[in-house]
């Protein structure tokens, strides 16, 4: 009893400690935050970017070495700092918001760049689809969304499904035949390796939301498409982003991706063949990649929607029988099946239960009638699509060249990143939102280059989901924006 009673006491008096160190920690985030809020103000006079990379290196290792110092994890010590990090950039933002115009000593150019809103493909195909409604005729050189027709069998299956009573709640991963198909069409034995999600984007949400936590870190590859970062926005992950750059044919350095990986780092995205750039990478630098990730027991989430459309060897995340990878892929792309909203994901059964628990919580299943059409659709060849869209970037990157444009042949994927002119006396064009919004106005969508990366506002990304003819029109209307002569 006496024991209990001194128990009891040493319990309340730990609490009391632990609630005096709670308000001290609250009130030292709160400094910093207001500290932050300041940096933004000064940020802002100074016409900088909120993010910078160099400090936040710099703290983080403070963090590791202190940490180490004191005999804390230094995962754990990350996580907190990423948390304070993500909330350090919004509140910096909010103290940049605060200036008031007179204040900001840049010069117009730079007003006018930083007041410009930045736009991803999808907000441009939001903009141009309000456009189609007031009569205006588009051409559609944005977005990813082949025009070919979903196979008609899925069409049947879909409306079968009716008569056969088959629209009902399913597994959550999906129902048995569909993954079996898919576990048999990815060479994995096991259904319970595979979940059929409503698209490719909800794999990669379910994927990031499913095995990582708020502050730890994922590293992206840019340019990328936009997704991996936005989800991790979303959950509190921080993202780290490995550029490549033109001059490298869109290569990523190997040995910069291994110096960016730390105790905090849980997941690699990788997205081959590459929207927007269309690279697709050799096996030598897979090889690498895969066993990095396996050195460092790395999640390797691998983004494969376009896997059918590669056109030169590509290599699988699934080839290495590595248990953290997981492959998302997609009937949008292969079978042009994009508003059926159906894709999956394919990884080892215990990553697939952590990603169901997600998709439980946020749809249940993917409807019933729709897997059923996306198991028709499994049993039709795509090759037709394929050739189409191989001799489409064919045809694209010919136009491109005559307009003299630097970019890289895609060896894959849907699409073309052609760089803009640097310039030249007579050059009207000051940035991607500049070309896209001239466009615009004359009836021609395409897709901003820094809605792929916050580096690369002089590219643009050119969609090769139309038919010639009508690319043809769109690329000559390019072509006049840009001032550049045609060849005749
Ligand atoms: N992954 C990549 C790389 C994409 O480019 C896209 C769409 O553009 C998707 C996934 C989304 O596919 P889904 O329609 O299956 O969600």
């Amino acid at each position: 009893m006496a024991n209990n009673d001194s128990d009891g006491d040493e319990l309340e008096s730990l609490r009391l400690q632990i609630r005096g160190i709670t308000l001290e920690i609250m009130k030292k985030a709160h400094e910093r935050m207001e500290l932050a809020r300041q940096v933004g103000r000064v940020k802002g006079r100074l016409g900088r970017d909120i993010k910078d990379e160099k400090a936040e290196q710099e703290v983080r290792l403070m963090v590791i070495r202190e940490a180490q110092a004191m005999g804390m994890s230094s995962e754990f010590a990350l996580r907190l700092l990423n948390m304070l990090l993500g909330e350090s950039e919004a509140v910096q933002a909010a103290g940049m918001a605060q200036m008031a115009p007179s204040s900001i000593t840049a010069t117009n150019d730079d007003k006018k760049k930083s007041s410009q809103k930045k736009m991803t493909h999808l907000a441009v195909f939001q903009k141009a689809k309000q456009m189609e409604a007031q009569g205006i005729k588009i051409i559609h050189l944005e977005v990813g969304e082949p025009d070919y027709s979903a196979p008609a069998s899925a069409g049947l299956a879909l409306a079968s499904s009716y008569a056969q009573g088959r629209y009902h709640y399913t597994d959550t991963r999906g129902i048995p035949q569909l993954r079996i198909a898919i576990a048999n069409r990815a060479g994995v034995k096991d259904e319970a390796r595979v979940m059929v999600t409503p698209g490719g984007r909800f794999a990669v949400f379910a994927a990031i939301a499913g095995l990582l936590r708020p502050g730890d870190e994922l590293i992206t590859i840019e340019p990328a498409w936009p997704a991996y970062r936005e989800c991790a926005d979303f959950i509190g992950a921080r993202t780290k982003v490995l550029r490549t750059s033109i001059e490298s044919g869109w290569t990523p350095d190997l040995r910069e991706l291994e110096s960016m990986i730390n105790s905090a780092t849980k997941m690699i995205a990788l997205n081959y063949p590459n929207n927007p750039t269309g690279k697709v990478l050799d096996r030598k630098t897979m090889d690498a990649i895969v066993a990095l990730a396996r050195d460092r027991g790395l999640y390797l989430l691998s983004d494969e929607v376009y896997a059918d459309y590669a056109f030169r060897p590509f290599t699988s995340a699934l080839e290495y029988d590595y248990d953290r990878a997981i492959v998302v892929s997609s009937f949008s792309k292969t079978y042009a099946m994009t508003g059926f909203r159906v894709g999956y994901a394919v990884a080892s059964a215990d990553s697939i239960k952590k990603m169901a628990r997600v998709q439980a919580a946020g749809v249940t299943s993917v409807a019933e009638p729709v897997q059923l059409a996306a198991l028709a659709a499994l049993a039709e060849d795509p090759s037709h699509n394929v050739e189409l869209m191989k001799g489409r970037l064919k045809f694209l990157s010919a136009r491109l060249k005559e307009m003299s444009l630097r970019f890289v042949e895609p060896d894959g994927a849907m699409y073309a990143y052609p760089q803009l002119p640097s310039g030249g006396g007579e050059m009207i064009i000051q940035d991607d939102m500049d070309l896209v919004e001239k466009l615009l106005e004359k009836g021609v969508a395409i897709a901003p280059g820094s809605g792929f990366g916050d580096s690369y506002k002089k590219f643009v990304r050119i969609s090769a989901c139309r038919p010639e003819k009508e690319m043809e029109e769109g690329l000559a209307a390019m072509a006049a924006v840009l001032g550049k002569k045609e060849a005749p």
